[in-house]
């Protein structure tokens, strides 16, 4: 067995839905990212084997790019992290195999990295915070999550579809296009009044299938979109808000942090920031750049999981479906005490 040393330049590889990304990092810092996002056509979902053909495509000329970018050669690179799931199947090998293809060429090793972790990384390095209670929020995720006894654990989560996937589908569904989560918020601004929704709440966990169905059967019966908009957008959002703020009651944590693509919403600022302010938390978002999925966070998270987590470079896997409480997140008290 080959031992690598400790890297200092990590490249990092994100393919899990829309977006083929590359991003890099150094001693722990980011240094940049190029990336490019596969849109469906209007009217239409995510097709999977069309994604993986959009990232097939870009992957060798965004390399390029990053390399002149960041004035980088490959050579620079001591380790190729890659997001391993979840996500589509046909999208994760395209970027398994790209990853494992220049560990290969290159003699490097290669880090599968949890996506939703790597999510939960990139906001704890923008935030500063070190133990925070995280709002994990994207297309794919909707889950609130603390570390405790060496993974991040999970205090409440969707049961269905993610609440950005949710506002997606019902923006698709009634013609107001992608990216969803922003349509139906502008849409929703023109109502003065809202109509009643269900708030399906379980426990600590969250369904957003049905009011997505039931936003639907409303727009088409004739109640007007701005008002179905903003009833869908408030009730979605009042729903996290609860369970965020049973959360910190229960784990008394004093920092939020809000991560993923739903995190750019000001109207989920606005909510989660008064959650917050109730419970004596500081509240923090990731900002734009690292809100969507990205290469820098893949890069980050490889980075950080390099020691324990490191494989050889011709081995690599995709896990289309990975619960983050499976992962062991050993670095985790290392952060806190470093500045970054
Ligand atoms: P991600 O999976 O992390 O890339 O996030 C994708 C999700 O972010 C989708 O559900 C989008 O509708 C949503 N999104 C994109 N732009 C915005 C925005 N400006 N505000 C809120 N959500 C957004
Ligand atoms: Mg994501």
């Amino acid at each position: 067995m080959r031992i690598y040393p400790i890297p200092e330049v990590v490249l990092g590889v994100e393919s899990t839905a829309h977006t083929f990304s590359l991003g890099v990092v150094e001693n722990g810092r980011v240094v940049g990212q190029v990336g490019k996002s596969y849109n469906p056509p209007p009217g239409r979902g995510i097709h999977p084997r069309e994604a993986a053909d959009h990232h097939a495509k870009y992957a060798p000329a965004l390399f390029r790019q990053l390399l002149a970018e960041y004035r980088l050669s490959p050579r620079d690179f001591d380790a190729v992290a890659y997001s391993a799931g979840p996500g589509l199947g046909p999208a994760l090998r395209v970027g398994a195999v790209f990853a494992r293809a220049l560990a290969i060429k290159l003699g490097i090793p290669l880090v599968p990295v949890h996506h939703g972790i790597a999510h939960i990384e990139i906001t704890r390095y923008v935030t500063q915070f070190c133990d925070p209670l995280v709002v994990l929020i994207s297309g794919g995720h909707t889950a609130v999550v603390s570390f405790s006894d060496g993974r991040y654990r999970i205090f409440g989560e969707t049961l269905d579809v993610a609440i950005g996937n949710a506002l997606d589908t019902f923006a698709r569904e009634v013609g107001l296009g992608f990216p969803g989560v922003p349509a139906v918020e502008k849409c929703a601004e023109r109502a003065t009044s809202t109509v009643e929704f269900p708030m399906p709440i379980v426990g600590q966990d969250l369904s957003f299938a049905g009011l997505v169905s039931h936003a639907v059967q409303l727009a088409r019966g004739g109640t007007p979109l701005p008002v179905v908009c903003k009833s869908l957008v408030e009730t979605s959002y009042y729903m996290l808000a609860e369970v965020v703020e049973r959360a910190l009651a229960y784990t008394g944590k004093k920092e939020l942090a809000v991560a993923g693509g739903v995190a750019r919403s000001n109207r989920l600022k606005t909510v989660l920031s008064a959650v917050g302010r109730e419970h004596g938390a500081d509240v923090k978002f990731v900002t734009d750049e690292y809100a969507g999925d990205n290469g820098a966070m893949i890069a980050l998270t490889g980075y950080y999981a390099y020691g324990r987590h490191a494989t050889t470079p011709g081995e690599s896997f995709v896990r289309q479906k990975w619960r983050l409480d499976e992962v062991e997140v050993d670095w985790f008290h290392r952060l806190c005490h470093t500045p970054r």
